[in-house]
């Protein structure tokens, strides 16, 4: 069992605006939203960056997707679009070592981004 922030919200152990829970994947609102919507999806099992991920991982990083447009869909942006993001290690300014999708919208997103 790991302990990883992200893992103690996922088992309620800390406290968190939870948009969709299963077996295997939870989304819960950014604590500091740089979006409207700013939700990020992660699976219970801790993989610490995508670079951790095997192939006996790929249904659960397809459903990380999946799940993502869903929310998206709740969260009523299906239509005026959203950007998925995964931020591997410190060129991408990962700083939770607990693979997390982001899912960004409600406003116009820039590209590329800075
Ligand atoms: P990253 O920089 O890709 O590792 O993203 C980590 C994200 O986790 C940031 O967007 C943070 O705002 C977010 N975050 C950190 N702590 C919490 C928390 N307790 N609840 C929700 N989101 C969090």
């Amino acid at each position: 069992m790991s302990d990883t922030l992200f893992s103690k919200i996922a088992a309620g152990e800390i406290p968190a605006d939870i948009l969709y829970a299963d077996a295997e994947v939870v989304a819960f609102r950014d604590i500091s939203p740089q979006a409207p919507v700013h939700f990020l999806v992660i699976p219970r099992q801790p993989l610490p960056t995508l670079n951790a991920a095997l192939p006996e991982h790929a249904a659960l990083l397809g459903k990380l997707l999946l799940v993502a447009a869903q929310v998206a869909a709740q969260e009523g942006i299906a239509a005026s679009g959203y950007r998925t993001v995964i931020n591997c290690n410190a060129d991408a300014g990962q700083t939770f070592f607990h693979l997390h999708l982001h899912v960004l919208g409600g406003r116009a997103l820039n590209w590329p981004p800075g």
